[in-house]
């Protein structure tokens, strides 16, 4: 049996961040959008869409980002404990949180009721200091928003206060239902009720930016642009389109693998993995990587069997069911002189040379992509970072 290799030791189980992928992305994102005379406000909710906030945060900001996006304030503020003083807008909050410490560290605020408007206000009144708000209006996503019932009371309350030196009102903006559907009717809806939205907001005396743009219409709709854009998924490399990877301009930033933690060789009609859903049909060898449920490897990733990981040179099933530490790669009758312990296998990554992406696992798992690298959030997994130098 081969022998671990002491000279090439690694982590166990790894996502490596690639920051020269973010820079190219970011780079390609910015650029389009001066085009049209926008900013780009990079999105990094759930610690940069599971790649790691504080990195790609910086990496988006030397690369032509200048502002920064987040879900909630706890991120928000761990953007700044880490030294991050970029613009930066939060965008779901409860009515009742305390907004003081977040108008206090600068961070912009997204308001989509007069309730929230009143307890932003608070929190600034406490901070002593104007709370910076964003207007949220839903246009039609039906989701976080004002409705447009709404939106005159909402406008009169923050045009008051603004008046009264309590709040700067940045923009009003609001979030598309179908911009990975090129030219769909609700998407110019959606942009003439924001439209609408705005010009109420100029006729209370308000002078605020508009912002709709997410990845797949900042890459598609530079009607759209507006003062800023918001790309989140772009900027780790995955398509708004799912084109695949050759065809799209993007390129994925981040890699899952994993060493192999054993290498044996097993005879016809072995039952593998629990329930023995898959039996050898020949002698082979069978290699065990560390990585399952419980690290972001869906259980039903391995249904159809149709899994497969990139190991020694070449494209490999995983056999049997996907456990919650660990899968099984059938490498064959002659695996035992291609694979040993201690290789590496890559679960999904940018996709060179023919090794699984994320694209493929969504396309397997009835999903999205965000959904395949935000669930890679396992604290046994090492987070590597490189690319880091221009
Ligand atoms: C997540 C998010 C984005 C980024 O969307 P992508 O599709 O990842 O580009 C932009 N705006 C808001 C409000 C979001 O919640």
């Amino acid at each position: 049996m081969a022998q671990p290799r002491p000279s090439d030791p690694g982590p166990r189980a790894e996502v490596v961040v690639d920051l020269a992928a973010v820079r190219h992305n970011v780079g390609l994102l910015s650029r389009t959008a001066a085009d049209s005379g926008a900013a780009t406000m990079v999105v990094v909710k759930s610690d940069g869409y599971g790649h790691g906030a504080p990195d790609i945060a910086r990496t988006a900001l030397r690369s032509g980002a200048s502002w920064l996006g987040v879900c909630t304030l706890d991120e928000a503020l761990a953007l700044r404990d880490n030294g991050i003083d970029a613009p930066l807008l939060s965008w779901l909050h409860l009515p009742d949180e305390d907004f003081a410490p977040a108008v206090a560290a600068d961070v912009d605020l997204s308001v989509s009721s007069h309730a929230h408007l009143d307890a932003v206000l608070d929190g600034a009144r406490r901070a002593g200091r104007p709370a910076r708000v964003h207007l949220k209006i839903d246009t039609g996503l039906g989701r976080n928003g004002c409705t447009g019932d709404d939106w005159p009371d909402l406008v009169d309350a923050a045009a008051k206060a603004a008046a009264a030196g309590r709040c700067e009102v940045v923009s009003v903006w609001s979030h598309l239902a179908f911009a990975d559907v090129t030219d769909h009717p609700v998407t110019d809806a959606q942009a003439a009720r924001l439209d609408a939205a705005w010009r109420h907001a100029r006729d209370r005396g308000l002078a605020p930016m508009r912002h709709l743009a997410n990845s797949a219409a900042t890459m598609a709709r530079p009607d759209l642009h507006y003062d800023l854009v918001r790309p989140g998924i772009a900027v780790y490399g995955l398509d708004p389109f799912d084109r695949p990877v050759g065809e799209s301009p993007l390129r994925p930033a981040m890699t899952l693998r994993a060493r192999v933690v054993n290498v044996k060789k097993v005879r016809a009609g072995e039952g593998v993995s629990y329930g023995h859903e898959f039996t050898t049909t020949r002698d082979t060898t069978l290699a065990l990587v560390p990585l399952g449920y419980a690290d972001g490897v869906p259980r039903r990733m391995n249904f159809g069997g149709r899994m497969r990981v990139w190991l020694g040179g070449r494209s490999r099933p995983v056999v049997g069911r996907v456990c919650m530490d660990q899968v099984v790669v059938d490498c064959g009758p002659d695996g035992g002189s291609q694979v040993r312990e201690g290789d590496v296998a890559v679960l999904f990554g940018p996709g060179d040379g023919g090794a699984p992406t994320a694209q493929e696992w969504a396309d397997e798992l009835g999903t999205i992509h965000y959904e395949v690298v935000t669930g890679v959030q396992s604290r046994r997994i090492t987070r590597t970072v490189v690319g880091e130098n221009v």
